[in-house]
């Protein structure tokens, strides 16, 4: 599945928000300090099965769609910096 998420640019004098499409495949499931791959673990909140995000490498623990928010939002950063980079090779060569 495809999430499609906003990040605010900064270029020279002008603020934009950047629409980057995120593959967001494997998000729940690692981690997003340390990207090692973890476990979601059951509880019961307010009679409701929920899960919660645990690595097994690092210890960090959070709401599994916290976790996978900011694995989607690291993807969108990567992908910034390749278009960025690849830009600025552009530039070099031209
Ligand atoms: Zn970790």
């Amino acid at each position: 599945m495809k999430v499609l998420t906003y990040l605010p640019t900064f270029n020279k004098n002008q603020r934009n928000l950047e629409q980057i499409l995120v593959d967001a495949d494997g998000t729940t499931i690692y981690c997003s300090k340390c990207g090692s791959k973890g476990k979601l673990i059951k509880y019961i909140a307010k009679g409701k099965i929920k899960k919660f995000f645990k690595c097994n490498n690092c210890g960090y623990s959070n709401n599994k769609h916290f976790n996978a928010g900011n694995n989607i939002v690291k993807k969108a950063i990567e992908y910034l910096k390749k278009v960025a980079s690849s830009d600025a090779s552009e530039l070099r060569r031209g």
